[in-house]
C-alpha cells in the first residue's frame, strides 16, 4: 500500500511540473468561442485561449464556474463583446479580479444596431450584440485582436501582421462569395428563432424575422402573425440556434411545412460556420422562390 501511495506521489510531483511548464504560455480569456477563433489565426498557439461561456451554453444569461475564475486570474487579457447579457452581470467582476490583465471590448469600433424605440441613455444597453456573425465586421474584430495580440507581444507584430493580412483576405474573399450569392435571389426574407444574424442581413440587405418577442417565447397572437408571414414570404425553412428550444420553430414549420435548419453561430470554427450560415440562408431563398 505504502509502495502505491509513494509511487502516486512522485506522478502527481512529475505531472504537476509538466503541466507548469504547460502554463508558460500565457492565458487569454474570451467571452465567447467565435472570437478564440480570430485569437488563434493571429498568434497561432502563442497563447492559450480560456473561453467564458463553453458550447451548449446561452451567452445572454451564463454563470461562471468558480475554476473559470481562477483562470481569469491568470489571464494576461480578456477579449469581451461589450453588449452580451452575461458579460453585463460578471465584466466588472471579472476586471476586478484581475486588475492587470488588458481589456479589449470588441464593440467599440462596430457600427451598431441598436432598436430605433430606445430613449438615448438606453441605446448602449440594448444594441444587438451578434456583430460577429458578420464578415463585415469580423475584418474590425481582426484588426481589433491583431493590435492587442502586437502589444502583448511586440516581438512578433511581424508574424501577426501577416497573419492578420490572411485572414483578412480569407474573410474578404467569403464576403465577395456571399455578395454574388445572395445578388442572384429574389426573395431575401427569412425566420429565425433567435434574432442572431441582424448584422448578417444588414452586410447583403437580407430581412430578419425573429419568432422570439422581445428576447421571450413569442404569445400565442404574434405566433399567428408569424405563420402568416411565412406563408406571405413562402418561407421553407426556420432557422434556430444551437442552444435554443426548437418548440416554436417546429410548430410554425409543421404549419407551414417549412424545415428546421439548425445553426451554430457560437461555433469556435468561426469562419465555417459563417460560411455555412450564409450557404443555408441561400438555400432558403431559392427554395421560398420556387
Ligand atoms: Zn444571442
Amino acid at each position: 500500500m505504502r509502495k502505491i501511495f509513494s509511487l502516486l506521489v512522485i506522478i502527481i510531483f512529475f505531472s504537476c511540473n509538466r503541466h507548469n511548464t504547460d502554463t508558460g504560455t500565457k492565458i487569454i480569456t474570451v467571452s465567447i468561442a467565435p472570437f478564440k477563433y480570430f485569437v488563434e489565426e493571429i498568434a497561432g498557439k502563442d497563447f492559450r485561449v480560456n473561453v467564458m461561456v463553453p458550447p451548449g451554453s446561452d451567452p445572454h444569461i451564463y454563470e461562471p464556474y468558480p475554476e473559470q475564475i481562477i483562470k481569469l486570474r491568470q489571464s494576461v487579457a480578456y477579449i469581451s463583446n461589450g453588449y452580451l447579457g452575461f458579460e453585463q452581470a460578471w465584466l466588472d467582476r471579472f476586471y476586478q479580479t484581475n486588475r492587470t490583465m488588458k481589456i479589449l471590448s470588441l464593440g467599440e469600433k462596430i457600427d451598431l444596431i441598436v432598436p430605433k424605440h430606445k430613449h438615448e441613455g438606453e441605446q448602449i444597453e440594448s444594441a444587438d450584440p451578434h456583430y460577429w456573425v458578420s464578415l463585415i465586421c469580423a475584418m474590425i474584430i481582426a484588426e481589433s485582436v491583431k493590435e492587442l495580440l502586437c502589444e502583448l507581444n511586440p516581438g512578433k507584430i511581424q508574424n501577426y501582421e501577416t497573419n492578420f493580412r490572411n485572414l483578412l483576405s480569407k474573410i474578404r474573399e467569403a464576403d465577395e462569395k456571399a455578395r454574388t450569392l445572395f445578388a442572384e435571389v429574389k426573395n431575401k426574407s427569412f425566420m429565425i428563432y433567435h434574432p442572431n444574424l441582424g448584422y448578417l442581413a444588414r452586410d447583403y440587405g437580407l430581412a430578419e424575422i425573429s419568432v422570439e418577442y422581445e428576447g421571450k417565447e413569442p404569445p400565442p397572437s404574434r405566433l399567428k402573425e408569424l405563420i402568416d408571414l411565412a406563408v406571405k414570404d413562402n418561407l421553407k425553412t426556420i432557422f434556430v440556434q444551437r442552444e435554443y428550444d426548437k418548440k416554436n420553430a417546429t410548430e410554425i414549420a409543421h404549419e407551414i411545412g417549412a424545415d428546421v435548419v439548425i445553426i451554430d453561430p457560437l461555433s469556435e470554427y468561426w469562419l465555417e460556420e459563417t460560411v455555412d450560415i450564409i450557404a443555408s440562408l441561400h438555400q432558403s431563398f431559392i427554395k421560398s422562390t420556387k
